[in-house]
């Protein structure tokens, strides 16, 4: 049967070097305790690694034809590869474990839905041990950025509250077929045993990290007036005439709380993006 070509809309960039692939499973460290879930398994070039060396893989793909062609794989069936054919995005993971820091996850991810699904999958992070993701390489500089620099902003802080974020290493797009126009990195996430915003706050820390970045070089008392007055800043025990982009995680939380304090009836009904 010939092959489809990759299909845009699923961000489909396949790996196919050999010793980017072998970097890659010998970071994650595959081990025959280990259940993993891997995200958009596409032709299996990470999965059989970790099928061949897990104690149990579950696979999310979102393409049915992709799904159809491990489900014929003679070495996905010998492993026992459990394969679900479904949006990564919607996907349950308490559905596959309950216990606490029972599963492992790891995936290419596809680049135009990223964000959502690391937020997805924080969603569940009590039931993750670790997280190894391949992701566009701007937004690894992102997500490990130092306050006070230009790529330090909101998805920053919002994964520094919640866990412990590592750039692996680059990888060029020559790896992938086809090729990306943008550079890639992976990265490791460790979620934090107690995230320092809890989840009933969650609403407060986001709707501050919004208007603080929204307006990023402004004095906090400025970009924060709608929510926060600068007498409530003081007392939260940050300086309003700060400004978001050198303010370090344990800033924008205690805002947070202090917001959710002042007014917890409107942050009820504040949607999370
Ligand atoms: N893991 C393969 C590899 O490294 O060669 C494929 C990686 S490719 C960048 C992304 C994969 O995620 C594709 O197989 C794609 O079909 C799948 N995918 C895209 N959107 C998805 C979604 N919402 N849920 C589950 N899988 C998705």
């Amino acid at each position: 049967m010939a092959r489809q070509q990759a299909r845009k809309r699923f961000g489909q960039n396949f790996l196919h070097e050999k010793g980017v692939i072998r970097h890659i499973i010998d970071s994650i460290g595959p081990g025959p305790e280990d259940h993993f879930v891997e995200i958009g398994p596409g032709r299996g070039a990470i999965t059989r690694e970790l099928a061949a060396r897990a104690r149990k893989l579950d696979v999310v793909e979102i393409d049915r034809d992709l799904a159809a062609e491990l489900h014929n794989a003679e070495w996905a069936v010998e492993a026992g590869v459990t394969i679900h054919t479904a949006d990564a995005l919607e996907f349950d993971f308490a559905s596959l474990s309950d216990t606490e820091s029972s599963l492992r996850l790891a995936g290419n991810l596809p680049y135009n839905i990223s964000t959502p699904l690391l937020f997805h999958f924080l969603e569940a992070q009590k039931l993750f041990s670790d997280i190894h993701v391949m992701l566009q390489k701007e937004v690894v500089q992102r997500m490990t950025a130092d306050p006070g620099s230009k790529n330090y902003g909101r998805l920053t802080v919002a994964l520094a509250a919640r866990c412990r974020v590592e750039s692996l290493f680059n990888i060029g797009s020559g790896a992938f077929s086809p090729a990306p126009k943008v550079g890639s990195a992976f990265v490791r996430l460790i979620p934090l045993a107690s995230p320092l915003v809890s989840e009933n706050e969650l609403p407060a820390f986001d709707a501050v990290l919004r208007e603080a970045f929204g307006k990023r070089r402004k004095q906090l008392a400025n970009a924060l007036q709608t929510l926060l007055s600068a007498d409530a800043i003081e007392a939260a025990g940050i300086d309003p005439m700060a400004r978001a982009e050198t303010l370090p995680v344990e800033d924008f939380a205690a805002l947070g709380r202090q917001l959710q304090k002042q007014s917890p009836d409107q942050m009820r009904g504040y949607a999370l993006e």
